[in-house]
């Protein structure tokens, strides 16, 4: 019975390290390197190549690398009752609210406005601060953890979920309540999954409906946001800047509009990278649980995409 780390492109040795460390002798097997196809029973996934799974005929859970897992779901080759879990782990929710954390800042002190006025010997101490009202969209494992640590520094924080939800700590709206959600907010952070529901869901007619100047931080897929629209909603004044961690195409191509473009501040998918010792010992608690016949941890919903 064996593991297979299965994430082209990335260094697997930190995986199995991190994996012997918590379990010496766990049997793992590393693509392109897999010649044990049948002792294959759990495969851990990063933007596998899609068909691959359909090699290994025992297998009986996937696990997805990082907290996402639109790019397992997108496999047609996933078979329908094949479970799935995700990480959710103390470290990756840090990294992620730090990251956002850093973007509301940004935009509330205006730290990118005095590098500009330091390029050019502007001493302007006008408007210092910009008062800001948070929303969420997405309030799970790291939404969840975005909303309390603002709460906390003192920010008036909002909410946008799927389901209806009671006692929630925060004003919060139901997806079907999404005009009323904007309405209260000045910094949008989307925090969604990425499914059939919520992709192209940051498009121009959603940013009309938000407050004049509202400041955008997307952490969550590329997907998520119609490219196209951006820069044409920031010249109309819908939005007055962007924070973006995730793009349509990865890495950015060199001729994309974001480079240049001052407005919006781009980096390269690094809000929050799964630290391989955090999220090993979940991993090897799954396996543990599948050989037990246990229930699994951090389990997606197949019909809620998430
Ligand atoms: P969770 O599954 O814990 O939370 C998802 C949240 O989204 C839930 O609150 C859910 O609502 C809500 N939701 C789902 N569909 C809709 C919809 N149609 N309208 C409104 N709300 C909806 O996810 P995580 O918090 O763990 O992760 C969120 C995403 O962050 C990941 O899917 C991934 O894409 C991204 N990510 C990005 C990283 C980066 O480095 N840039 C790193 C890690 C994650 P409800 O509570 O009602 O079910």
């Amino acid at each position: 019975m064996s593991i297979a780390i299965i994430s082209p492109g990335r260094n697997p040795k930190v995986w199995i390290d991190a994996l012997k460390k918590h379990q010496p002798d766990l049997d793992i097997q590393v693509y392109p390197d897999i010649n044990r196809p049948n002792e294959v029973e759990m495969a851990l996934l990063w933007q596998h190549p899609p068909g691959y799974l359909s090699n290994f005929p025992n297998l009986k859970l996937i696990s997805s690398l990082g907290a996402g897992v639109d790019h397992i779901l997108s496999d047609p080759a996933v078979p329908e009752s094949m479970p799935i879990v995700r990480i959710v782990d103390e470290k990756l929710t840090w990294s992620m609210t730090n990251y956002v954390v850093t973007g509301v800042l940004n935009f509330h002190r205006q730290i990118t406005r005095y590098q500009a006025d330091q390029k050019r010997k502007v001493w302007d101490m006008s408007n210092p601060e910009i008062p800001v009202k948070v929303g969420v969209m997405g309030v799970g494992a790291l939404g969840g953890d975005v909303l309390d640590k603002l709460h906390y520094m003192g920010f008036p924080v909002f909410g946008l979920g799927f389901t209806e939800k009671r006692g929630f700590p925060y004003p919060y709206f139901s997806r079907d309540r999404m005009g009323d959600f904007l309405s209260e907010i000045n910094v949008l952070i989307c925090l969604l999954p990425l499914t059939p529901e919520t992709e192209g869901i940051l498009n121009l007619e959603l940013f009309k409906k938000c407050n004049p100047g509202t400041y955008l931080i997307n952490v969550a897929r590329g997907k998520h946001l119609i490219e196209e629209d951006l820069i044409p909603a920031l010249d109309k004044g819908y939005l007055s800047g962007a924070m973006l961690d995730v793009y349509r195409k990865e890495p950015l191509p060199e001729e994309h509009p974001f480079w240049g473009e001052s407005r919006i501040l781009c980096t390269p998918h690094i809000a929050s990278v799964t630290n391989p010792e955090a999220a090993s010992p979940q991993i090897i608690e799954n396996f543990r649980r599948l050989k037990s016949n246990l229930d699994l941890l951090n389990i997606v919903d197949r019909e809620k995409g998430y």
